[in-house]
Parts: C-alpha cells; sequence; structure tokens
C-alpha cells in the first residue's frame, strides 16, 4: 500500500503523490521567536520530524524548509517592552529553538528562512496583488481583498453565505478567529507601536503582514507548488487560508497539495496557560528531571491528529517503554547460537515489520505501528530460547533502521559487529571455552584495537564500541 495522509483540504485520506517523482517540497510553519518553544510547540515539530523521518524511510528525498518568524505583532510588542531591538530580542528565542530541538534530536531543515531576510520578496509579490485587484492601499496598510478570490475559505471549509457579509471589513491584527473573516494586512505602513521596525516600500514605510512572509519564503525556496505544508491546527485558520490566497492569486498555481495540521497538546486536560500554572517549555521538563529521550517519545507516540494530553505519568510510561526496547536490544544481543534462523521467529519479525510499516504508511500511525514493535519484543521473549544470531541479526539490524525513523533508539544497542569483527569476537569465545586464555586475551587486545571493548558477563560476554 502506497503511503496515506489526511488532508485537511480534502478532509479525506489520500494516497501521496508528489509532484515530482520520489522528491518531496516540504514547508512546515516554524517558531514565532519572541519566547522560548513551549511543548505544543514541539509536539507540533517533532511531528514534522516524524513525517520527514518516515519520507525518507521510505525512500524519497526531502527538501525540507521551515521558516523563522522574526517580525510579527508579537516580536515587535515583545522587544519594545524589554527596550531591546528587534533582531538582538528574537536572536535569543532563535538560538533558544534551535538548542531545543537539537536536544529532541529533530532532523534539521535544509532551510531555516528568517521573514526579515524576504521583504524585497514580500514587496514584489505585494506589489503584483495591487497591479492585479486583489489587493488595495488604505492610509494604514495594504490589504488582501478576498473577494477577488472565490474559492477563499476552502480549507478552513468556511460557509461562503456568511463570508460574504463578514467580508466587509479589514483587520490589521496577524491573528484573528473564524467569526472575524475579513480582508488582511499584507503589509502595515509604520505606527508609533512599531519603535524603530521598518522597511522601505512603494507603499510607505513599514513592515510585512504575517500571512505573506511564509507564501515568500516557501515560493523562493520551494517553488510555486508544494508537496506538502504542516502546522499546528491553530495556523490553518487564517494562517494558512491566507497564504494559500496570497500564493494562488501570485502564481496562478495551485499553492499545496497535502495540507498536514497536528492537532494541540493539552496539559493534564486543560489548554495550557501561564495563569494555570501548567505551562512547559522543554527547560522546565529538564530541569524536572525528565530526559529529553522520554520526552521525545512521549511527544511523539499519539497520533498527530489525536489530541495528546501531557502529564507526568505521560513521560513515566515512555521511560518503560524505553527500558523495555533497551532491555530486548540487549537480550538480543546475547544470542550467540549459530544456525538457521528460527522458523516461527523469523516469520513473526517479518509480519510486525511490515504491520508497523503498513501503519506508518497510513498517515502515521505511530500509535499502532509501536504496538506491533511491543509484539515483535514479545515473541523474541517468548523464543527466546530457540532464537538464533540469524534471527537476532535481522532484527538489530531493522531496530537500527529505526533509529532513523524514531530518534529514540540507542544507537549503540543496535550497533551490529562487521562479519570480520564477529569472526574476533567468536574466535574468543572459542578460545575460552578451550581455555586458551593467551589467545583469548590477544584477541580481546585485537577488538580493543578496532574501537571493541569486550566485558564478560554471567550471561556471556558483551561488546560496545568506543
Ligand atoms: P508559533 O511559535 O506560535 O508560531 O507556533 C509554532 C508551531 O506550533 C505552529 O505550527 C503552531 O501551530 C504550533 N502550536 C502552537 N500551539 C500548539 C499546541 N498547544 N499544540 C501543538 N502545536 C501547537
Ligand atoms: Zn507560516
Amino acid at each position: 500500500m502506497p503511503i496515506r495522509f489526511y488532508n485537511s483540504l480534502s478532509r479525506m485520506v489520500e494516497e501521496f503523490v508528489p509532484l515530482q517523482p520520489g522528491r518531496v517540497r516540504l514547508y512546515t510553519c516554524g517558531p514565532t521567536v519572541y519566547n522560548y518553544p513551549h511543548i505544543g510547540n514541539l509536539r507540533t515539530f517533532l511531528f514534522e520530524d516524524l513525517l520527514k523521518r518516515w519520507l525518507l524511510y521510505r525512500g524519497y528525498k526531502v527538501t525540507h524548509v521551515m521558516n523563522l518568524t522574526d517580525v510579527d505583532d508579537k516580536t515587535i510588542r515583545n522587544s519594545l517592552q524589554q527596550g531591546m531591538s528587534l533582531s538582538d530580542y528574537t536572536a535569543i528565542y532563535k538560538q533558544a529553538f534551535f538548542e531545543d530541538i537539537k536536544t529532541l534530536k529533530v532532523l534539521p531543515a535544509d532551510h531555516y528562512p528568517a521573514a526579515t531576510e524576504y521583504i524585497p520578496q514580500m514587496i514584489e509579490i505585494i506589489q503584483y496583488l495591487l497591479e492585479k485587484g486583489h489587493a488595495y492601499e488604505t492610509e494604514d496598510g495594504v490589504y488582501f481583498k478576498i473577494s477577488t478570490f472565490p474559492s477563499y475559505g476552502k480549507l478552513a471549509h468556511l460557509d461562503t453565505s456568511t463570508l460574504k457579509a463578514a467580508a466587509s471589513g479589514r483587520l490589521s491584527a496577524d491573528e484573528y478567529d473564524k467569526e472575524s473573516v475579513s480582508d488582511f494586512a499584507l503589509w502595515k505602513k509604520w505606527s508609533p507601536e512599531d519603535g524603530d521596525v521598518k522597511w522601505p516600500s512603494p507603499f510607505g514605510e513599514g513592515r510585512p503582514g504575517w500571512h505573506i512572509e511564509c507564501s515568500a519564503m516557501s515560493l523562493s525556496l520551494l517553488g510555486e507548488t508544494l508537496d506538502i505544508h504542516c502546522g499546528g491546527i491553530d495556523n490553518l485558520f487564517p494562517h494558512h487560508e491566507n497564504e494559500i490566497a496570497q500564493s494562488e492569486c501570485y502564481t496562478g498555481k495551485p499553492f499545496v497539495r497535502y495540507w498536514l495540521h497536528a492537532t494541540h497538546l493539552i496539559v493534564d486536560g486543560e489548554k495550557m496557560s501561564k495563569s494555570k500554572g501548567n505551562f512547559y517549555t522543554l527547560r522546565d521538563l529538564l530541569a524536572k528531571g525528565l530526559s529529553p529521550r522520554a520526552i521525545r517519545y512521549a511527544l511523539i507516540t499519539t497520533h498527530y491528529r489525536k489530541p495528546l494530553n501531557f502529564t507526568f505519568d505521560l513521560v513515566r510510561q515512555a521511560e518503560s517503554s524505553l527500558k523495555r526496547i533497551d532491555d530486548f536490544l540487549f537480550a538480543l544481543r546475547q544470542v550467540q547460537k549459530g544456525g538457521e534462523p528460527y522458523a516461527i521467529l523469523h516469520e513473526t519479525f517479518l509480519s510486525k515489520k511490515q504491520a508497523f510499516e503498513e501503519a506508518m504508511d497510513d498517515d502515521l500511525n505511530i500509535a499502532e505501528a509501536m504496538g506491533h514493535l511491543f509484539e515483535m519484543i514479545r515473541a523474541f521473549y517468548e523464543h527466546q530460547n530457540q532464537a538464533t544470531l540469524a534471527n537476532t541479526q535481522e532484527m538489530l539490524a531493522f531496530f537500527l533502521s529505526l533509529e532513523k525513523v524514531l530518534g529514540f533508539i540507542e544507537k549503540e544497542s543496535v550497533d551490529i559487529l562487521s562479519a570480520e569483527e564477529e569472526a574476533l569476537f567468536q574466535a574468543r569465545l572459542e578460545a575460552k571455552k578451550n581455555k586458551d586464555y593467551a589467545r583469548a586475551d590477544a584477541l580481546r587486545e585485537e577488538l580493543l584495537k578496532r574501537g571493541i571493548e569486550v566485558r564478560d558477563t554471567p550471561q556471556g560476554p558483551v561488546w560496545k564500541r568506543l
């Protein structure tokens, strides 16, 4: 079965067919760098990471762009409150964002464009929209005229009859809800609340609206039609709706083939908010002694379209699931028996591996996929005594490839010896059996020279790459 995704545009699960075979242009709305990312933001970034890793696992070449929103209503407001320049202020949170995603082992994007680096491209699009009558200038800015784009509302599935009634007004704020559907700001002329944040433009000094930023950056770096565009569900309206309107009026082409949105994270069953005291950044959780690995596991293993209720118990459960995986990998590496693979275990391995892959192909159903992994683990323990090296090597190789997808398997626990190293390891075992300790020691030295430390344990010898 091919990969399928739930497309917010059609509200259906669709087969994934990129514009160009084998190649995926992926755009994900990045952080607004006015504060530290909270664990809700991180849930969305981790879902996008899992998506990208799965596409890579399936052999796609992915070009991934994630923008940094470093100029908008919030960044300007906060930098002024702190008495800092916009660039000094946002630099702190850009760095914090990069630190956090590194801690959580998020694969880096190919490009991290900052909005302030793309002002000329934004101006060019706005000028074109003005020329074509899709935008108009007022005393305080340039607005997109939504009545000139008949399919406005197609992503958010807005009722067009109510739309017409509400569409008479205009709004300059970056964020608003569906009840306030209106013409939106492409350019905001300078006002004293903007401090010294302003750029020259043909329509007066000012700054871009938030929505035009993503249109300009995605167009510049990925072209006119993207394969996948992601964000959290709060981005769907008005941000993504407005991106579609601007981009499609500018290029005349479909903007995005598949829209994927992550459902919000809640904490202890409630919306995260500072006043409720349930607002967490990654730093808060690390300070409480939680491990990045367990946090990654906890945030990633719920299906991205299901609400994720974050609790400390969830992270404790993640720790114990990880321990189960670690123990299993350790047990796999203790098996020394040669010979044919034990058939029942081999068959179970193949069917669980396939079930894992099929679940992931099915709109990234990670929760089900993890279930298949744990069944594979259970099957191993059931047949542990009959398992041979042939069984364990295929399982280790699979878990090694899974590390690239999941990012929470410990690398060293899935490491496999090369044929030559394995021969030395086995020869040492043989020498010990024959009580030829001088030879056993020499072989241990030989392995050490190759960076492999061998230790004897009550369960038999184990090795570790140094
Ligand atoms: P922002 O920094 O606010 O621009 O958001 C960065 C990303 O986090 C966007 O894709 C948002 O949709 C997403 N996001 C914001 N709040 C949450 C939340 N509580 N749960 C999941 N994703 C969120
Ligand atoms: Zn965006």
